[in-house]
């Protein structure tokens, strides 16, 4: 895949990510009603928010692992057993480690 193609799909992608976090956070960080009924749902959705962040932020960390590569030469080679990934797969998942085969063993 052309390098400048690769970077701009994951600037894209740590971008939407980043938003995602963001908002996620000030979400958090939001009061909480006195009704303790209401509090009980809203610790329910705390604990959704906070699983959709660690989701948020795993997807930065590979964003950024994505863009080292890219930055080393070595963009779109699977982590695991070193063949180039698919074009394709790469278009829909541009920040992943691993190519089909690998990541179906994970
Ligand atoms: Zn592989």
């Amino acid at each position: 895949m052309d390098n400048q193609i690769a970077a701009a799909n994951l600037r894209a992608l740590y971008d939407e990510y980043a938003q995602r976090l963001d908002a996620l956070e000030r979400d958090l960080r939001s009061g909480h009603s006195a009704d303790s009924a209401e509090q009980a749902q809203e610790r329910e959705n705390d604990d959704v928010m906070r699983s959709l962040k660690l989701e948020a932020e795993a997807g930065l960390r590979d964003v950024e692992g994505a863009l080292q590569r890219l930055r080393e030469g070595h963009y779109g080679q699977c982590q695991r057993c070193g063949v180039d990934i698919a074009e394709a797969r790469l278009q829909v998942l541009p920040a992943t480690p691993w190519c089909s085969a690998c990541a179906d063993q994970a």
